[in-house]
């Protein structure tokens, strides 16, 4: 069995490379990766070699929204035998810190998360992964679906945060895929009403058509202008969850959302910008951040399971791991929300 595996070398070059088969250590299990989604992050490190702090200082294996199928496990592991479909949840924490033991896993300073330097990734045949990071799909759920899992947990993660519910007025901020998974589930959860923004009209097309009661196409500078446009449509929204990063849209989401409402920051912009603090405060607007996700793997396998929602509506471009050139070159183009690329071996 070979080991075909997708790493970045150097900026804006990355190349198939062999490498040996990965042994399972105790409690983990060896995976045949199949379907792998690609990631801005991905992206980002292919083009600039870093995101932030994170910078990419020796070869890497990229790719983290993955699903596979066990083929071999490491000693100690119970909860999976050889021959299951699994979601990969890619971020393993450390399992004893304070974040770790009530659950806010996603915050542990020592979790190790593939693609993050200097972590590999998985688009490789062959991956090795802790069993119990590994979740079970159902029969009705795809690999492909699997790979999913991991963008639909940041949509998971941020309504929680949000406390989306039955009867809300929800806007979201964007319509990236990031956007359209915040969008899907805050459905499911409940929400009677959600606008998308985003300024590119064939991403506000697609929006409509997977789910959002309502669309607008920012052409207005002014945030409070916006704000006032988003009322228009959807009333106060009591939750907005702000996908772009854009200090005006992070402006408006504070603008627009109801008095004790809250604005979830999932976006990643600039470090510092500008927001009208003050209304937030006299209005009891809450802010708060997202980091990745905690506790959302089962939640989200069995919303796609249910069919609650549609997750593979997303995925826009499929190729093979050869192709993977081809694949990255065609993130953020006109017409591309996911990337899926297909590791199975074939040697
Ligand atoms: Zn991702
Ligand atoms: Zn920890």
């Amino acid at each position: 069995m070979k080991n075909f595996c997708l790493v970045l070398r150097e900026k804006d070059e990355m190349k198939l490379e062999e490498r040996p088969l990965p042994e399972p250590k105790a409690g983990e299990v060896q995976l045949s990766i199949r379907s792998v989604g690609i990631c801005g992050s991905d992206v980002s490190y292919l083009r600039k070699m870093a995101i932030g702090d994170f910078i990419v200082k020796k070869p890497m294996i990229l790719g983290h929204e993955a699903s596979g199928i066990v083929t071999k496990l490491g000693p100690g592991v119970q909860n999976l035998k050889v021959g299951d479909r699994v979601a990969v949840e890619p971020g393993v924490p450390c399992k004893a810190c304070q974040f770790c033991k009530i659950g806010r896993y996603n915050l542990c300073k020592d979790v190790v998360f593939l693609a993050t330097p200097p972590v590999d990734g998985c688009i490789a045949n062959f991956h090795c992964h802790a069993s119990d990071f590994c979740y079970n799909l159902p029969d009705n759920v795809s690999l492909e679906e699997g790979a999913l899992i991991e963008p639909l947990s940041v949509g998971v993660h941020a309504c929680k945060r949000a406390g989306v519910t039955f009867g809300d007025s929800v806007q979201i901020c964007g319509a990236g895929a990031i956007g359209l998974v915040s969008m899907l589930v805050a459905k499911s959860m409940g929400a009677a009403k959600i606008c998308v923004t985003d300024i590119a009209v064939d991403r506000l097309k697609r929006a409509k058509q997977m789910g959002a009661t309502h669309t607008l196409l920012i052409k207005e500078k002014d945030p409070k202008k916006v704000a006032e446009l988003i009322k228009e449509k959807i009333g106060e929204p009591r939750v907005t969850i702000e996908c772009s990063g854009a200090e005006s849209s992070i402006q408006t989401a504070i603008y627009a959302t109801k008095s004790g409402g809250t604005v979830v920051l999932v976006g990643m912009g600039p470090a510092q910008v500008n927001i009208p603090i003050l209304d937030a405060a006299i209005r009891e607007v809450d802010i708060r951040g997202i980091f990745r996700y905690a506790n959302t793997y089962r939640e989200a396998i069995e919303m796609v399971a249910r069919g609650d929602l549609d997750v593979k509506q997303l995925v826009t471009h499929r190729f093979q791991m050869e192709e993977s050139q081809n694949a990255f070159d065609s993130f953020g183009k006109e017409g591309v929300l996911k990337v899926v690329i297909n590791c199975e071996s074939r040697s």
